[in-house]
Parts: C-alpha cells; structure tokens; sequence
C-alpha cells in the first residue's frame, strides 16, 4: 500500500495557536527558519527516495521562491495552504475566495505547474462553513485535505468520513488519518500526535489504516516541528507551548524511521484512483454520511 506524505510549508510564527500572541505585522521581521527546514526534510525524502506533497503558504513562496522551485525540481508536489495562514472559519466567502485564488496563482507562477490541492489552515472546514469547498472547487482545485474527523479543541469534525469522498461539487476531500476505536475516531494523521505518541502507536494506526481499512493513509507534518532551535513563544499559553515544542528533537528521527518503513508517494498520486473516479471504492463505513455515499452508488457499506 502506499501512503501518503504530505508538509504544510508554514513558519513558527505563522501557527494558529500562537496567533493572539504574534501580530501578522510583525512576521516580516521575525526570524524565519523555514528554508533550513524545508531544505531539512527534502534531504529526509531524498535518503529514502519517497516524494511528498508540500501544502504551501503563499506567503512563504512570495518571499522563498527558490525554494518552492527546489521542492518541484526535486520530484514533489506543490499543493497551496492559502495565502495567509486564516481559519477558512474566519472568513467571509469574498475574502476566502481571494485568498485561494492569490495563493494558486503565486504558487503556479514560481513553479509553472498547475496546483491540484489545497489544505485549509487548522483543518478549519466543517458543518458551518461547508461552502468554503464550493470556493475551492470553483477556484481550481482538484482535492482538498481540510476536514479533520476528529473531536479536538480547535479543529474537527468527529462524524466526517473518513476517507477520501467526492463532494457534491466534484471536489475530493482526503481527510487526514485516523484509526476507528472504541466507537470514536483517533487522530493518527502525524502533526502534534505523532510527537506525542510513542512511535510504535502511529505506525500501529498507519497499519491498521492499510490492512483493517484497506486505504491509504495521509499523513501531515510541518518544516517547524523539525527545529528544536527555533525562537520560543513565551507568552503563548501553557497548553500551546506543550503542544508545539514537545519533543521536537525527536521528530527528524522518528520521521526517518517512518519513510523507511513504509511506502510513501505525492497525494495526487497516492490518491489518483479517488481523485481521477471522485472516491474509492467503498470500505468499512465510519459514519452515516459514508453509508449515505455508500446507498447512493447502490453498494452495502
Ligand atoms: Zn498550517
């Protein structure tokens, strides 16, 4: 089975949770790490020969333009994470929609590929806001990986399918991984979890995703949680803090042990069975919206 790799190309500064604490005039003066990071998990993906896609920020790209272009050079996937770092949930449709088409249009022009995907910052598309799929859809996306099914306090949506589904739009949502157990879903898509958890628990759940699911996984990481030196937040709470700097000196070995011991590829490609027909076949249903998808192509979940 292969899986897929994906990294949300974002600074340290530029994370939701630090956002009270960080005012958006200030991020062009703080010191930015994301090249070396970025630069940092390329040579992880060239020792293992695995390629990934790289949900980025708009804003990155403006100003690390030769950096997007070594990630293309490279093999990989440039996909968009909006221009600005905003919650989806934040905005109004007019401002959403400038937002997708500014990131698109700056990441095609660095790159002179066409971006298929894009992931909302903090998973922040749910029941309330589900227009915003309509705006990606009709702004040239292809797929989006912005719905978590996950109960969690700032993102999630606990009864969203699971796994890749097309939506009404023809837009392809591919939801990060979870596993199902104990009658509820378990975030086991990478980011905080995956430094929280021993390693064996998420390769456990990558596993379980394979053989019991019988999908792919999509996994998320970002260049940051690769920087044990990048500059402390120090006014963000305790929770926050805990989240974003636990274990970070961990994670460049853990992430080799990951692409070493499973088979990894870009999302349009470890996806292009669900992007090309709209979903998958139907597996294991999770919520009543999949044995809704399920009924609807006449086939028992
Ligand atoms: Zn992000």
């Amino acid at each position: 089975m292969i899986n897929a790799f994906s990294i949300d190309v974002e600074d340290w500064f530029q994370v939701s949770a630090f956002a009270p604490h960080i005012e958006r005039s200030r991020w062009d003066a703080l010191p930015c790490r994301v090249e070396r990071n970025v630069d940092l998990l390329l040579g992880l993906l060239q020792e293992s020969g695995c390629a990934a896609t790289f949900f980025t920020l708009g804003w990155i790209a403006e100003r690390y333009p030769a950096m997007v272009r070594r990630i293309v050079a490279a093999g990989h996937e440039l996909a968009s994470h909006g221009y600005a770092h905003l919650r989806a949930s934040e905005q109004e449709r007019e401002e959403f929609r400038a937002d997708l088409v500014r990131a698109k249009a700056i990441l095609e022009g660095i790159s002179g590929a066409p971006v298929l995907g894009y992931r909302a910052p903090s998973f922040s598309i749910g029941p309330r806001n589900a227009w915003a799929h309509d705006l990606i859809a009709e702004t040239g996306h292809v797929y989006s990986s912005s719905v978590y099914p996950v109960a969690h306090d700032h993102y999630g949506t606990p009864d969203a399918p699971r796994f890749a589904h097309r939506l009404d739009t023809g837009l392809v949502e591919i939801p990060p991984s979870t596993v199902r157990w104990g009658g509820r879903n378990w975030p086991i898509g990478g980011g905080g979890y995956f430094r929280l958890l021993p390693y064996r628990v998420s390769a456990w759940g990558i596993r379980r995703v394979n053989a019991v699911d019988a999908r792919p996984a999509m996994v998320y990481f970002h260049p940051w949680e690769f920087d044990p030196g990048q500059p402390r937040v120090r006014d963000a709470g305790a929770k926050a803090r805990f989240r974003h700097y636990l274990n970070l000196g961990r994670t460049e070995a853990r992430i080799r042990r990951l692409l070493r011991e499973f088979s990894w590829d870009r999302v349009d490609r470890a996806f292009a069975g669900e992007i090309a027909s709209g979903a998958g076949a139907p597996g294991p249903a999770s919520s009543q919206e999949d044995i809704a998808h399920a009924d609807s192509r006449g086939v028992a979940a």
